[in-house]
């Protein structure tokens, strides 16, 4: 892994893929800036060496150029976030745009026009990314959010920096709280998996058996194997054309020492709203009308008690519909053991959509080590594959 640090940057135009994909609202203001503020560190060591910056960033999924996808609607954003007023460009490639790139003076940055306004951008057309590449003398990637994907600015433009291309802080922070579960986590190793569904976690489960101790299964998953054991579930969500391979899981989990931990008790609703009158039940018990919506409270004191007792945590997926408030204490009660068990010197990684959202939102976020900024491209680094974007870099 090529860091910054290793790149000389005076004088030098880095071209630098972000993932400023932002939030807009209808009078086009940014309204989570977090993924600008990521980018932060990059742009500053290299304005800091001598060098300037061209920023390429992808907008939504625009159909040809869509207007309201401009990158322009965010600039003052950009601006303000970095301290440094920034230059736009309203073209991605291009005349006018090398010309606008070769025009910066060290310390300037200059914000392209939304790569995908062209549709060979997610084709990953080479001749795209060759273009790309005359942007700059230097290529950066610092956009784990598309990392997974094989496009034109996010792996395919490497190949023409091959001697001047290197990872971006946020990158290389993102590849090495993933290592440090996925390759060198500190025993015992626990995973935390929520979510909806079995079938959308089964390579995640799968890829996660190889690496740690302990599996706790929360959320929707646990009523398919609930039912796979040959409990009844009244109305929660269960898949069961996936009872076998449940039970198959904990066969093969068993057979590789890892120990899966499924709730003992859960909080049930009479309808699927936030008002649905609550009934704790166990597990494998819940009766008909019943749909399990929050991991009990006897199932969140022993997670709690096992977390406490982990060197390494990685938590994917909430414990139960935390968007309902009054099923979002098993959501609550699991950040909260995480975030007890960092302070105590553990290492917790939360990756993978929901759970992320979950942290935010319950004001969790400050107490976990490391928070992804990627939802696919976290996945797919927690199923084991080498995401095209990091093995371009490396290459
Ligand atoms: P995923 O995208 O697979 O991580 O799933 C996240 C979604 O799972 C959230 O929107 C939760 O509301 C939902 N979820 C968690 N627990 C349950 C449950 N017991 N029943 C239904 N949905 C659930």
């Amino acid at each position: 892994m090529r860091l910054l640090q290793e790149q000389n940057f005076h004088s030098e135009r880095a071209v630098i893929r972000v993932d400023f994909n932002v939030p807009l609202n209808d009078e086009f203001q940014v309204t989570d800036k977090t993924r600008i503020q990521a980018a932060k560190p990059t742009i500053e060591y290299i304005l800091s060496q001598g060098g300037s910056c061209v920023l390429l960033s992808h907008l939504g999924r625009p159909k040809g150029r869509d207007p309201k996808l401009s990158l322009k609607h965010i600039v003052n954003e950009v601006s303000m976030i970095l301290g440094v007023s920034v230059l736009f460009c309203d073209q991605t490639v291009g005349s006018e745009a090398v010309s606008m790139a070769s025009a910066l003076e060290p310390g300037q940055i200059l914000l392209m026009e939304n790569l995908r306004y062209h549709q060979e951008e997610t084709k990953g057309d080479e001749a795209f990314a060759e273009q790309l590449a005359q942007l700059g003398s230097v290529y950066v990637n610092d956009a784990f959010g598309t990392a997974h994907r094989a496009h034109s600015s996010t792996t395919i433009m490497a190949k023409f920096f091959p001697e001047k291309k290197c990872f971006g802080t946020l990158l290389a922070n993102e590849v090495k709280a993933i290592d440090k579960v996925m390759k060198d986590g500190e025993s015992p190793v626990v995973a935390i998996l929520g979510g909806a569904k079995v079938s959308s976690k089964i390579t995640i489960i799968e890829s996660l058996l190889e690496k740690v101790d302990h599996l706790i299964i929360g959320g929707g998953m646990v009523y398919t194997f609930t039912k796979a054991l040959g409990g009844t579930v009244g109305n929660s969500i269960c898949e069961p054309d996936f009872c076998d391979y449940a039970l198959e899981l904990l066969e093969k989990a068993k057979s590789k020492g890892v120990e899966i931990h499924l709730p003992v008790d859960v909080v049930a609703g009479n309808d699927f709203s936030n008002d649905a009158t609550q009934k704790v039940f166990e597990v494998r018990n819940i009766a008909e009308g019943w749909e399990g919506l929050d991991a009990g409270p006897k199932s969140c004191e022993n997670f709690h008690n096992l977390i406490l007792k982990c060197k390494t945590i990685l938590w994917n997926g909430p414990l139960g519909v935390f968007e309902f408030p009054n099923f979002s204490k098993g959501t609550i009660s699991i950040g909260e053991s995480i975030g007890q068990a960092t302070k105590s010197g553990a290492f917790s990684l939360v990756g993978g959509g929901d759970s992320v959202a979950a942290v935010k939102q319950f004001g969790l976020a400050s107490k976990m080590s490391y928070i992804s900024t990627g939802g696919g491209a976290m996945l797919e680094s927690l199923e084991g594959k080498t995401l095209p974007g990091i093995a371009a870099l490396n290459a």
